[in-house]
């Protein structure tokens, strides 16, 4: 290794980009806890089968994007490519199929080799929610209507747009199939190569292509939702009139399909146009055929994962980790004294740095860079007198008090501040 660097689209998370992620990742959690979700940690790598049964064999994930690796005993494992394989199967290894119905919200890492672009990693984070055990429309409608809170929250539901649509239950699915593999077959010439392979195996999935010529002749495409059976049609107008009565903006959107094989019924993304062609933000929908993928009984679900990276990119955070306050001595052997100061200070909540060396010029200079508000200073005179040095930073006045006292006095100074 000529240089140390991390792996193409695995990055470290600074300060700066981490806090808009924890933005991002507290709002959701917040108003997650509100619907009453709970919150869900599943492995990082699994059984590969946990996402390869469920994504099909002809999805991106499998054919190219998965990290896949045999430990030492010769188990296949993969690193997770997507959240909800995961906590389909955590649900049903709990048992709790009888105790339904369930809610679910988790974040963390997810892995793809993927070509690396803004908004676009091999090691990337999402946040999501699962709701698993309602099969009418209220469940989609549910998680769509904490979806547009979750943005809402971030400030960016005037920046994103919903669009929706409905690949109907397994009959409207097929019987559109065959109509759709008519059309394409007259242009087969002019396919991609994948979407040649996925004529045969997975046509639908053709639909959701981001070949340019594939796009051209998917313009003129039949329409998923002239297919589908009167339940499946009476079903998604639910929806759609759901999602009027809750002031919620959507588009129809006959093209949308999700990436993933398991979909049935309604699937739905929150789009921007201010990241390029990385646009989709969240994206989910129905997913009633999973759990019976996994080895499970038939269990209806719906859910949706954020990009957090996407997201974050789009907010601001602004907050900045400087220290209210800073603790010197004269000299290096009254560390100790200031590490013991420390611990009452933090439990009153204060802000605080100590700063270990240097005379104390050169602690004035990092405490003015670090944009700190107060410096205690302790000598020999102030440990006899059991007082401490109180420098407000900002006007230069400076005073022999107790410990006790510049702590009352910076709390009210900082809250007079924060008015
Ligand atoms: P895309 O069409 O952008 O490849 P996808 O259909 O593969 O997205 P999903 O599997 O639905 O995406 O994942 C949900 C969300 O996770 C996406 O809408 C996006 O915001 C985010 N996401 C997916 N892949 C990546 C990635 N490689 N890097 C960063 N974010 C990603
Ligand atoms: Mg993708």
């Amino acid at each position: 290794m000529d240089k140390l660097r991390t792996v193409r689209g695995v990055n470290d998370l600074l300060a700066e980009t981490l806090n808009n992620h924890n933005f991002v990742i507290n709002k959701g959690l917040n108003i997650s806890k509100k619907y009453c979700y709970s919150q869900i940690d599943t492995p990082i790598f699994e059984f590969s089968e946990i996402f390869t049964k469920p994504l099909g064999k002809t999805s991106d994930i499998v054919t190219k994007e998965n990290y896949t690796f045999e430990d030492r005993s010769g188990d296949l494992l993969m690193l997770r490519p997507e959240g909800t394989s995961g906590v389909v199967r955590a649900f049903l290894n709990a048992g709790l199929t009888q105790d339904i119905p369930q809610r679910f919200s988790y974040f963390g890492p997810m892995f793809r080799y993927e070509r690396p672009q803004k908004g676009r990693l091999r090691q990337f984070h999402q946040f999501g929610v699962e709701l698993l055990g309602i099969s009418s429309s209220m469940g989609d409608l549910e998680v769509i209507s904490l979806a547009n809170n979750f943005l809402k929250s971030l400030n960016l539901d005037n920046k994103i747009e919903l669009k929706i649509n409905s690949l109907g239950d397994t009959d409207s699915r097929l019987n559109y199939r065959k109509v759709l593999v008519d059309y394409l077959n007259d242009f087969k010439k002019e396919l991609s190569e994948d979407s040649i392979k996925r004529l045969k195996e997975n046509p639908l999935r053709i639909l959701d292509s981001k070949n340019p010529s594939d796009q051209a002749i998917l313009t003129k495409a039949p329409d998923v939702l002239n297919y589908l059976n009167e339940f499946s049609k009476d079903r998604f107008q639910e929806v759609c009139d759901g999602l009027n009565s809750l002031n919620i903006d959507h588009k129809v959107d006959k093209n949308l399909v999700r990436g993933l094989d398991y979909y049935c019924h309604t699937a739905f993304e929150f789009i921007t146009d201010q990241l390029g062609s990385q646009g989709t933000v969240l994206a989910g929908g129905r997913y009633d055929g999973l759990s019976e993928i996994l080895g499970g009984i038939k269990m209806p679900g719906v859910g949706w994962a954020a990009g957090i990276e996407r997201l974050a990119l789009m907010v601001n955070a602004n907050y900045k980790n400087n220290p209210d306050l800073v603790l010197m001595g004269l000299s290096e052997k009254f560390n100790l004294d200031l590490l013991q100061m420390m611990d009452r200070l933090i439990k009153d909540g204060i802000k605080t740095e100590i700063l270990y060396t240097g005379n104390v010029s050169k602690k004035l200079k990092r405490a003015d860079k670090i944009n700190a508000k107060f410096a205690i200073i302790i000598g020999e005179d102030e440990i006899s007198q059991n007082i401490v040095n109180l420098k407000n930073l900002k006007t230069g006045f400076q005073q022999g008090i107790k410990l006790g006292d510049a702590i009352n006095e910076i709390k009210s100074l900082l809250n007079i501040n924060l008015e």
